[in-house]
């Protein structure tokens, strides 16, 4: 396996490194195969919140030794809080975190994620969803989660992928949009919905 470094981080990692977001659906094949993987000189691994249960399964493969022997990346989610498990999972880790316990190296590292996830220009939508229903059934805080989510990482075509083929033949993509402007008075954003749905749909069908 050839090691290569990672950015200015000192670190060597793995030219090639395995992406973690199609596992198998077996779940035994898929920490056999990233057991294999760390086995035959792979040390970086990368995996994501939204990839369905990949964090998960990623860590049962990392057990019995493997973590040692891997740099991990994953990604946060882009949205809020939304949901009460949500909202139970921070309450609980607020509960147990103690106060001052950053140092200025990770003041400065959330910081420089901020500026980054800032500088992606993301549509504010909280989704909070009392823009819906939409009298054309069009599925706005969605497809404003997808844009959200493909802003964060344009090379990861997921999100295009999900508008085009699930979104768009079902009837709730942007295209369905009447300008009717019943969804802008109910967004506590003031978001310009119809405007920003005719941005995303005109990203999402571009070719690539
Ligand atoms: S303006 Fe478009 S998105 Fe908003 S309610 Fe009317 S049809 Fe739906
Ligand atoms: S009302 Fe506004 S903030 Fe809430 S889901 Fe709709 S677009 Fe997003």
């Amino acid at each position: 396996m050839n090691y290569v470094p990672l950015g200015k981080t000192g670190l060597n990692v793995s030219r090639f490194g395995m992406g973690c977001m199609r596992f198998s659906k077996d779940e035994k094949e898929a920490v056999r195969m990233v057991r294999y993987a760390i086995d035959a000189g792979v040390n970086y691994l990368d995996t994501a919140y939204v990839y369905g249960d990949s964090e998960v399964i990623t860590g049962k493969a990392l057990k019995d030794g493997y973590r040692k022997k891997t740099f991990l990346a994953t990604k946060n989610p882009t949205w809020n809080i939304s949901t009460m498990e949500q909202l139970q999972d921070n309450l609980r880790i607020f509960e147990q975190a103690e106060s001052r316990v950053m140092s200025p190296a990770d003041q400065n590292l959330i910081r420089s994620i901020r500026e980054v996830y800032e500088s992606k220009q993301s549509i504010g939508c909280t989704g909070c969803g009392y823009c819906i229903p939409c009298p054309r059934n069009i599925a706005i805080p969605e497809i404003f989660k997808l844009y959200n989510s493909y802003q964060m990482m344009k090379t990861h075509p997921i999100d295009k992928v999900v508008y085009r083929d699930a979104l768009l033949p079902g009837g709730k993509g942007a295209d369905q949009c009447v300008y009717c402007g019943a969804c802008t008075s109910h967004c506590p954003q003031d978001l310009p919905i119809p405007k920003l749905l005719n941005q995303v749909h005109e990203e999402f069908v571009k070719s690539s």
